[in-house]
Parts: structure tokens; C-alpha cells; sequence
């Protein structure tokens, strides 16, 4: 197997480097390169990354990858042995240290960087030769689109406005365009969305009642848009709500609709300036221009906020320090975060558990040795799932690790 850096190697579509490069198929450039260069990173991550001492440094400081790339990770060929190797010094590293997480998702950083520099090269490359290549493959996305906008003082945002305004309007919506492209977690999400269980599961070890709580709203109030239940019509979802309910009649419609005439405001807004204007969005169209405020990130957000307080008042009310708590690692941080005294209460309780899954790590991790070859093996060697969902419980959407 090739050798692969984060930076890939291979010929792709941006080192051609120039905005004419990356316009010569349909579909956003952003989004093309985008998941091309997170592909390459968690490629070089399993065969590299998750040894190398700077890497396992800015996860423990992350406590692991978000949610979406840690499903990613969990998929990859050989991950029970490399996170079995990893989950060993985060898990350690999150228990130790319950105060705000000190560094973000070191792939999503990645992905950042990948769409930005997309961005500047066709922003400060774009001509009429350009426009017309633009316009023939279709151009940026919905969501890369506000990106470039909220990033530029470009005067042709106007003009990328204008068109998007015009494709969102088309009679048949593009749900890549209003989306981004490609959705590799969609069918993960919908997977564990049938697998939650209809009540939180309180007699297993190792959930997070939190996280189920957000999560069986999440359902409910997607099982409410895709089937039409929802009483009014609901506010613009975010990309990947989007997706998860796409196949509701009409929605797409009424969706790309909605955000036509978001976009229209945020063009409405402006003061007749020509040329590059310093300062040109004003605030309307700043807040027109802002990833909508989806019904379902704000509901499901609620709903862990009330489970947390509940968990809060539970910790409050305890007599003596509770042996176990339903929180993962984020909630916990969440919880310290709101109230020292009951995230010390949930600390103590997750470090007991936290010790527990490292013995069982460290035990996995002697199993896969030549010597222990022919040991008998036991439910330490799935203790790199269970690591990740006492981390983040989002990671299963909710459900308990397998
Ligand atoms: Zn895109
Ligand atoms: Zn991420
Ligand atoms: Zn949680
Ligand atoms: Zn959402």
C-alpha cells in the first residue's frame, strides 16, 4: 500500500491550484475536496497518525475525535486493535481532567482548512471565464457557499448570491446543493436511530442518559417531519437534518424555498455599493447568511440541557457519593462546566469506570500479543467501542455499545 500523508500525494483536483481546475465537474469543488482530504487523514491516520506522539497529544487534549469522525474510525479495518493502542492514553487523559476540552476535532480542523483553501482559490480567481464554468458544473453548495460569503469582502458574492438564489429555485430541488455532498454517516445515523431504545436503558452500564435523551428527540421530531406530522411547517433544517428527512413529500420544496428567501434578504440588505466594499454585509445579512437555527440541533440541544439538569438535581440530592452516573465524558465536562460540586460528585463515579474500561484495555491490549495468541478472550476486546461511547455517547446516537 502506497505511503499516504495528510496532504495527499496523488494528483487531485487542488493541485491544479487554480479555480478553473477545480470547476471542471458537477457538483461543489468544496465538497470534493473536502471529503478527498479527510479521506486522506483518516487513511494516514490508521496507518500513522494514531502512533505518532503530537497526534495522540491533540486527542487527549480533544478526548478523542468528534462523533461523526469517530464512527469513521470505528469503521476502519484493524480499528480494534489501533483504538484499543489509543483509547488507552485519552480515556486516562479525559478522567484526569474534567475542565473544558482544550483542543477541537482534529479531523474537522482538517476538513476546515481543506474547504477554506478551496474557497480562496476560487474567490481570488474568479473571472468571467470562470462564472461560465461555474454556472455549466453548478458551483458551490448551500452550506460552502455561506462559508465563502461569511469568509470574503468579495464583490462577486453578489453575483454567487444571485445564482444560488436561481438553482434553489429550480423545480426540482437538489438536495446536494442544499446539503453538501457526500453524506457518508447518513446511513450510519439512520441505523442507529432504529437501534435506539424506546426508554433509557438505566440497569446497563456505560450510557449516558443524556445523550439518549437528545437522541429520542432527534427521532421523534425527525419520525414527526418525514412523515408530515409536524404541525406547522418546520424551520430550515440544517444539512445533515436535511438529509435525515429528505424523503418527507414536499420538504425539499418547501425547504429550498425557504432558503431562497433567506438568501434574497441577505442581497436585499445591502447598500448599493459597487466593487470590492469594505465591510459589506451588513447585519441582516449576516444573520441571513448564518447556518439556519434547524428545529431539531435546537430541540435536541433542549433536551439534554433538561436531562442534565435532572442528573444535576439527582447528584444534588444523593446522600453519598453515587459508585455509578449516567453521563459520558462530554456530559460530565458539560455538567462541571454549570455546577463544580455535582461534576465532582459524576467525577468520582466515571473515574471508577474509567479505570475499569483502562485495566480492560490493557488486557485487550496484552491479548493481541504473539504470546497471548491462544489465550481464552473475554468482553475486554471490545472495550475500545466502549471507550468511545464513555467519551462521547453521541458516537452511538445514543444506543450501547456492541
Ligand atoms: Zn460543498
Ligand atoms: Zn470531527
Ligand atoms: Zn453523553
Ligand atoms: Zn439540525
Amino acid at each position: 500500500m502506497p505511503s499516504a500523508a495528510p496532504v495527499p500525494r496523488s494528483p487531485s483536483v487542488l493541485l491544479l491550484g487554480s479555480a478553473a481546475g477545480l470547476l471542471t465537474t458537477p457538483g461543489c469543488p468544496a465538497c470534493r475536496y473536502t471529503s478527498e482530504s479527510s479521506e486522506t487523514y483518516l487513511t494516514w491516520f490508521a496507518l500513522e497518525g494514531h502512533s505518532d506522539p503530537d497526534v495522540l497529544q491533540v486527542l487527549r487534549k480533544s478526548r478523542g475525535m468528534c462523533a461523526r469522525h469517530t464512527r469513521r474510525l470505528l469503521a476502519q479495518p484493524g480499528a480494534d486493535a489501533r483504538l484499543t493502542a489509543v483509547y488507552k492514553y485519552v480515556v486516562a487523559a479525559a478522567v484526569a481532567d474534567l475542565g473544558p476540552q482544550r483542543a477541537g476535532c482534529p479531523a474537522c480542523a482538517q476538513e476546515a482548512a481543506a474547504a477554506d483553501r478551496v474557497l480562496d482559490i476560487l474567490l481570488e480567481e474568479f473571472t468571467s471565464a470562470t462564472k461560465t464554468e461555474y454556472k455549466l458544473h453548478g458551483g458551490l453548495c448551500l452550506p460552502h457557499l455561506r462559508r465563502a460569503a461569511r469568509r470574503t469582502r468579495h464583490h462577486e458574492v453578489r453575483w454567487l448570491l444571485r445564482f444560488m438564489i436561481a438553482r434553489l429555485s429550480a423545480p426540482e430541488p437538489d438536495l446536494d446543493l442544499m446539503a453538501g455532498w457526500p453524506d457518508g454517516d447518513a446511513d450510519t445515523r439512520a441505523r442507529m436511530r432504529a437501534a435506539l431504545p424506546p426508554s433509557y436503558p438505566a440497569t446497563a452500564p456505560d450510557t449516558c442518559s443524556v445523550c439518549w435523551s437528545s437522541a429520542d428527540f432527534e427521532r421523534m421530531h425527525l419520525n414527526a417531519v418525514s412523515s408530515g406530522r409536524s404541525a406547522a411547517a418546520p424551520d430550515l433544517l440544517c444539512g445533515p437534518h436535511l438529509r435525515d428527512a429528505a424523503d418527507a413529500f414536499g420538504l425539499l420544496a418547501q425547504q429550498a424555498e425557504g432558503q431562497a428567501i433567506r438568501l434574497a434578504r441577505a442581497l436585499d440588505g445591502q447598500p448599493r455599493l459597487l466593487g470590492i466594499a469594505p465591510g459589506w454585509l451588513s447585519a441582516a445579512a449576516r444573520r441571513a447568511l448564518a447556518d439556519p437555527d434547524c428545529p431539531v440541533c435546537r430541540g435536541s440541544g433542549q433536551a439534554a440541557a433538561d436531562e442534565l439538569g435532572r442528573v444535576r438535581a439527582w447528584l444534588r440530592r444523593a446522600a453519598r457519593p453515587p459508585a455509578t452516573v449516567p453521563l459520558c465524558a462530554r456530559h460530565a465536562t458539560w455538567l462541571h462546566g454549570i455546577d463544580a460540586q455535582a461534576g465532582r460528585l459524576a467525577a468520582g463515579a466515571l473515574g471508577d469506570h474509567a479505570a475499569r474500561l483502562a485495566t480492560e484495555l490493557d488486557t485487550a491490549f496484552r491479548m493481541r500479543t504473539w504470546a497471548h495468541r491462544n489465550d481464552s478472550r473475554g468482553p475486554e476486546m471490545n472495550a475500545w467501542r466502549r471507550a468511545a461511547v464513555f467519551l462521547d455517547g453521541s458516537v452511538l446516537g445514543g444506543c450501547l455499545a456492541d
